[in-house]
């Protein structure tokens, strides 16, 4: 008999700049990776609740060439170790490295959902039960295309047209573990495998 195919699972993507840490803009400094407050606590409540944990973040330092993919990489393994010291990981990362001004036009930076479907087919997640979670509407409004949750939580980056955009089509919560609440509260509402 063939093996079954692995149930998938719920994820919550996160973004990483002024949601996971301070947005510090085109940030290539690990030294300067600083995590805002409560995230580490929010995402082991989620891995607990069995979500995975996936960064889905947007990168056009790379393409305006403020910084290369090793200076990336530097700062995401430091914030691995930040997250770490709390107890804390995630399951994975993915990046857009590109911007149009740039380049021709991609399908993986957000609001695109290449990135998304890369994840879900690498790591077996089911968009459908996922949660979307950013400081912006373009890390929310996936939510939208697979029939998931999006949550905004606003920082000092959110502009007032995302704030208003996502009140009226997605959540909004004041900090990542009010999130967090909102993301359990969901799945337990669909209970198990729904
Ligand atoms: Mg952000
Ligand atoms: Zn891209």
């Amino acid at each position: 008999m063939a093996d079954a195919p692995p149930p998938l699972r719920p994820a919550v993507f996160l973004d990483r700049d002024g949601t996971l840490i301070d947005d510090e803009h085109y940030l290539s400094d690990p030294d300067r990776v600083r995590l805002r407050p409560g995230v580490a606590r929010a995402l082991v409540r989620l891995r607990e609740a069995g979500l995975a944990l996936v960064v889905v973040t947007n990168q056009s330092g790379i393409a305006r060439g403020m910084f290369g993919e090793a200076e990336y990489e530097a700062v995401r393994a430091r914030l691995d170790a930040l997250l770490a010291a709390g107890g804390a990981s995630l399951d994975a990362s993915y990046h857009c490295p590109h911007h149009p001004d740039f380049g021709p036009p991609c399908a993986c930076r957000k609001p695109g959902i290449a990135l998304y479907q890369q994840a879900a087919s690498e790591h077996a997640l089911d968009l459908a039960r996922s949660a979307f979670v950013g400081d912006k509407l373009r890390d929310v409004s996936p939510a939208a295309r697979f029939g998931g949750l999006g949550v905004l939580v606003p920082g000092p980056d959110t502009s007032f047209a995302d704030l208003e955009r996502a009140r009226e089509r997605f959540a909004l919560s004041t900090t990542l573990d009010a999130a967090a609440d909102r993301v359990m509260a969901r799945l337990r509402a669909a209970g198990p495998g729904a």
